[in-house]
């Protein structure tokens, strides 16, 4: 499998290639030169595979030429090891035709981990072939960040440092990623805001000659290793609910609208999925594209479901080169525009084709919490904000398909990772499961640092040598 560039300047690349670049050298991004599909009669047979099977025989495609194929069973088998629920991704019913695809029983209780567990060994796999050593950098808002630390700690060829926003993360989400004791764990804290941190990130890789220095990577949802590595949970809940022979709906939480693009690239390898739905908070830049062509920044504004608190979301160039016949030189063209202006101009056809494939719908924070009371009234289910956002949309999908299918909702995180907002609406505190009960009596190791580039510089090269030590 090759890769190419939406922009369509950059040289294509093999899966190792893309794995360890993340963003292509045009600025553009990674996507595969053509889908892999499967026959109606190929998805039945995987019917019968456990989690980890079926995630290999999926992830397989993506990777083939560069990495063999007992080599992901094997990164596969192992990744999904340390998730607590036997099922990995189970489906809890919570009406008629409505389901929750819960992905929070990973290491770190969101979905992040489904893909970066896979995601750190494929790195390891890579590099140990060649002898490599790589620096990974990457800002968090919450969850990519622990995520990328538990998925990448102790991990001999990886060095790996990860920016929060002092202040402005949950004291869950700080401690998931303060308290792992790591040589090559390294934790900032920026006196800034989450763009800040980004901003960071983005002028390390721009410095050429320090990116060469110390072999930076990324792990954001731009990295295609990570979208290959969530589809096979899309496909997982469709054969589990009658795919290929029944088609099925899902209603995904969006942020950088990676989670819901392994769902597009899903149904672009012939599963039968006959509704999208893209679910945002008040920060509905998404919905307001698919409801009125209006994509225009405004400023985000913090919600209840943090994780979903962006406006650019970076994934949405992959859709767009898609939607546009993968034609990069339009892509590339509207790309720009919207980055200098603030407003994305989708021609009128190509927006419609967009509506085609997906719907989008909204819940504010006062809407999210009545969705938590009420999931936990009717159904005796707990779900965290974000969840809930999905449910709430997954409900207005429901109503809207004739003939009914059935709609899943993904739970991207567990509720014990947000207990403020589901005590909030429903007066139960959710516990943190066994493994991290006392995540409040561990020792916090990071340093604050001011936004300043050359303090960040140094503290990342100060990581890279104590975890080469
Ligand atoms: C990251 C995240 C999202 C958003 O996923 P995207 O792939 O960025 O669209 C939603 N919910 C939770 C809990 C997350 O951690």
């Amino acid at each position: 499998m090759r890769y190419i560039s939406t922009r369509g300047g950059a040289p294509a690349r093999d899966f190792a290639g893309v794995l360890l670049a993340g963003l292509a050298e045009d600025g553009g991004l990674f996507v595969p030169e053509a889908w892999p599909r499967f026959s109606a009669e190929q998805w039945r047979a995987m019917r019968a595979l456990p989690y980890p099977a079926l995630a290999a025989r999926l992830i397989a495609p993506f990777t083939a030429g560069a990495i063999a194929e007992a080599d992901i069973d094997a990164i596969c088998a192992d990744a999904y090891r340390g998730f607590s629920h036997p099922a990995i991704a189970p489906l809890v019913q919570l009406g008629p035709n409505l389901w929750s695809l819960e992905l929070f029983h990973g290491p770190t209780l969101a979905f992040k981990d489904m893909a970066m567990q896979v995601l750190g060994r494929l790195f390891d796999h890579v590099l140990a072939r060649t002898h490599q050593h790589v620096t990974i950098v990457a800002a968090t808002s919450g969850d990519t960040g622990s995520a990328a630390i538990e998925a990448c700690r102790d991990r001999a060829a990886i060095a790996i440092t990860v920016l929060h926003p002092a202040g402005r993360v949950s004291p869950v989400q700080r401690r998931q990623m303060t308290t792992i004791d790591a040589a090559n764990v390294t934790n900032i804290a920026v006196e800034g805001s989450f763009d800040t941190c980004q901003d960071l990130v983005k002028s390390l890789f721009a410095d050429q000659s320090f990116r060469a220095r110390t072999q930076l990577s990324a792990v954001n949802s731009i990295n295609w290793a990570r979208i290959a590595a969530q589809i096979p949970y899309y496909a997982h809940a469709a054969l589990a609910l009658g795919a290929p022979d029944r088609a099925v709906a899902f209603s995904v939480p969006t942020g950088n609208f990676g989670n819901v693009l392994a769902a597009h690239a899903a149904r672009c390898m012939g599963l039968p999925i006959a509704g999208l739905m893209v679910a945002a908070n008040r920060n509905d830049i998404l919905h307001r594209f698919f409801a009125h062509n209006d994509m225009r920044v405004a400023g985000v504004t913090p919600s209840l479901s943090p994780s979903m608190d962006i406006e650019v979301s970076s994934n949405f160039e992959r859709l767009l080169f898609e939607l546009l016949d993968r034609d990069p030189d339009r892509t590339t063209a509207i790309m720009r525009e919207f980055r200098r202006t603030g407003i994305m101009r989708v021609p009128d056809a190509t927006w419609r084709r967009a509506r085609e494939g997906f719907s989008a719908w909204r819940l504010d924070d006062e809407q999210t919490l009545a969705e938590i009371a009420h999931l936990h009234k009717t159904a005796h289910y707990l779900a965290d904000p974000h969840s809930a956002i999905g449910i709430g949309a997954a409900r207005h999908l429901r109503a809207a398909l004739d003939p009914p299918i059935p709609v899943i909702a993904l739970a991207t995180a567990h509720p014990a990772k947000f207990p403020d907002a589901v005590r909030r609406a429903t007066g139960i505190t959710p516990a943190l499961p066994p493994h991290l009960a006392d995540l409040f009596d561990r020792t916090e190791i990071y340093q604050t640092l001011k936004p300043d580039l050359d303090a960040i510089m140094a503290a990342v090269e100060a990581s890279g040598r104590r975890s080469a030590a």
